[in-house]
Formats: C-alpha cells, structure tokens, sequence
C-alpha cells in the first residue's frame, strides 16, 4: 500500500510531517506495509511553473497509489486560491471522491458528517460579466444529478448502518432553494424504505444549525449537499474544541481511492510558530487506517492522541504549551507504550 503525502502549504508543511513517525510505526508494529512518497504540489510550485496537479498526477495516483494524505492549500500570495482549486477540485472531482466523511467527535459521542463532495454550488457550473474591468453580474450555479445524489445517499445509508447508527438527518432548505432541495428529499425518502434499521429525519439547514449548536446529542448521523456540510463541518469543528481538531475523509466507494486531510486550512498566523496542533492530521490517519480496515491501529492511535490532548504536550489551542513536535513526541511515545502494554510488540527495553 502507497500514499501519497502531499504537506500543501503553510502549517500543512509542519503538521503532515510531524505525524508521519506515528503512520510508519503503526505500520511496522501491525504489519500493514504502509509506505509513502512525498509530492511538492502547492502554492511554491503554482507560483514558480503555474503548475498545480501535474498533468498525469490523477493517472499515476490511481495506478500507483491507495490514497492521498493532505496537509492544507491556502497562501496569502494567491488571493483566489486558483492553486488549490486546481489541487483539491481537481483531486475530489478527478478521482471521483463524492463522499466526504468528517466525524465530530463530541463529548457524549461521535456524531458522523457525510457531505456531498462533487456537486452543488461546487459543481463549477457559472460565469460573470464584466464593464471596464469590474464584474457587474456573477452567477454560480447549483447543479445536482439524480445519479450522483443518488449514489451518495445510499452508501451513507450503508455506512451508517454498518456503524451500528439509529437516526439521520437529512439537512436541506427546500422551502427556499426548491429544486435541488426537493430532488435530495424524494431520493432520501425513497433510499430510506431499505434502511428499515434508520429512523430519518429531515431539518431546514437554517434550523438545524441552531439544533446543532445548542444541543448536539440528538443526531447521530447527518447527510448533506456540498455547501451546507462545508459549512456544518467548521461549525462541527468548533463544537469539538476548534479546527486543530477536526479530521476528514474523501472518498470513491466504488475504487476505494481516498483523500484524507484535517479540516482546518493553512492557518498564515501560525505558520512558523512550531505549535500548529498536528491533532487533526494524525486523526486523517486514524480514519486511513480505518478506510484499509486497520481498525486496530485506527483505534490505538486515537487513544494515544486523546491522551497527549490531556497532557502538557498539548499546543496552544488546546491550552496546553507544547510545540507541534512536543505533542507528536509525546504520541509516539504513547504509541511505544501502548504497543509493548498491549503486546502487539515486544519491549525493546526489557520493560513491560
Ligand atoms: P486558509 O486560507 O488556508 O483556509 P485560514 O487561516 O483562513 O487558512 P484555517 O487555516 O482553517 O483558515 O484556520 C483558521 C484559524 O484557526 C487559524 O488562523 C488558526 O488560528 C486556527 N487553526 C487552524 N488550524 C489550526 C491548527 N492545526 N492548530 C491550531 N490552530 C489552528
């Protein structure tokens, strides 16, 4: 199994290299033959040869490749993030990764995010009309296809279900946005009569927000079109403690290709710093892990993370005054420590 690390930009390039000690090891110790090679794609390389993904990038990634593990693009040098459009768009759409899984992990449980990741208001489907230089009409269309809400909605059922979920809520603003709104609510409706286990339900996205917010206990899996889970899923970052939190999956059903990346973006005011918290990437591999059906080193590694979040090795955001290095050290030395106490490995120091 190969991925393809690509740290991206600003705290991208601190935090995906921080976390790649804990993936080799989990690695060796489970025998999982996880290997990598590291790509420069980012802002540097748009800037110096106007290159994004390379061309060839989305052949040799299917052929060679299992996954992609991401940092962040972003940089203050590229106003309109025409580089990362041209990365991650071209990532999500090029390899087909329609489901976006971001799980918020919240006090009294995990509440599972799907988001629709291909079309919508990201279909690129729109145009503007400019008078001397300054845009005077702007339109971005948004487009859904049966098939691909479809596809969506039924493997998130799936998965739902496989995860042992009682209820989903569909979240939508068909009294204002009617077309498309209507067409996820009748795909909904009907995918639900073979999902007899699922109790579903359906929330203005306006109101649901606020459900949210106030009282996350209710849900327990959520189904949203590409816009509205963009925006829940920050929101669900805040729920869980801030964006050095929050981890993502993208994912093809069909080829099993994944992109797995942390939420947050490249954070300019922190890069340099040192204390970028590296949480959220290394929870990207927890649910890499998972994706290959490595459950047990996903598992040990978010419990070695929960830990180091409750130690002094925790950065900034968490409280703590540990530097991104400080924090991962402290997971790998958990991770030493739990591979010897649960005997997946035998002590190198003659202790147990
Ligand atoms: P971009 O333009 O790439 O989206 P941004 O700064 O607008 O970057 P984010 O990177 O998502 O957006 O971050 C918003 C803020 O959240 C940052 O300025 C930073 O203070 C905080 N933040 C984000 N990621 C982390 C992290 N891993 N650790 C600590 N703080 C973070």
């Amino acid at each position: 199994m190969r991925i393809a690390v690509v740290p991206g930009d600003g705290i991208g390039q601190e935090v995906v290299p921080a976390t790649l000690p804990a993936l080799t090891m989990l690695s060796e110790a489970f025998g999982l033959g996880i290997d990598y090679d590291v790509f420069d794609w980012g802002a540097d390389q748009w800037l110096a040869t106007g290159v994004g993904l390379p061309s060839g990038a989305l052949g040799h990634l299917a052929r060679d490749y299992g996954a992609v593990f991401l940092g962040a693009l972003g940089d203050p040098r590229i106003p309109d993030m025409a580089h990362g459009r041209d990365i991650l768009l071209g990532l999500r759409k090029g390899l087909d990764l329609y489901v976006n899984h971001r799980p918020l992990v919240l006090r009294h449980g995990v509440v599972d995010l799907y988001r629709e990741n291909t079309q919508g208001l990201y279909a690129g489907v729109g145009g503007s009309l400019t008078r001397f230089g300054e845009v005077t009409v702007a339109i971005d269309e948004c487009v859904y296809t049966r098939d691909v809400v479809e596809r969506f909605v039924r493997f998130c059922l799936g998965r739902l279900r496989e995860q042992g979920r009682r209820k989903v809520t569909l979240v939508h603003k068909s009294n204002a946005v009617p077309n498309t709104g209507s067409l996820w609510q009748d795909v909904f409706r009907r995918e639900m009569a073979a999902f007899p286990e699922l109790t579903g339900s359906e929330e203005y996205v306006d109101s649901f927000c606020y459900n949210l917010v106030r009282d996350p206990t209710p849900y327990e899996g959520i189904l949203a079109s590409n816009l509205f889970g963009d925006i829940i899923s920050d929101i669900g970052a805040a729920l869980m403690g801030g964006l050095g939190l929050a981890s993502s999956a993208s994912v093809c059903p069909e080829s099993g290709f994944a992109l797995f990346e942390p939420v947050h973006g490249s954070a300019p005011d922190l890069v340099g710093k040192g204390t970028a918290n590296p949480y959220a990437a290394a929870m990207s591999l927890a649910l890499m892990f998972d994706h290959f059906g490595h459950g047990a080193a996903a598992g040990l590694l978010r419990d070695c993370l929960t830990e180091a979040a409750d130690s002094e090795a925790a950065t900034p955001d968490l409280g703590g005054k540990g530097s991104t290095r400080d924090f991962m050290d402290q997971v790998t030395a958990l991770l030493e420590r739990e591979l010897v106490r649960r005997r997946i490995r035998p002590s190198t120091t003659g202790e147990l």
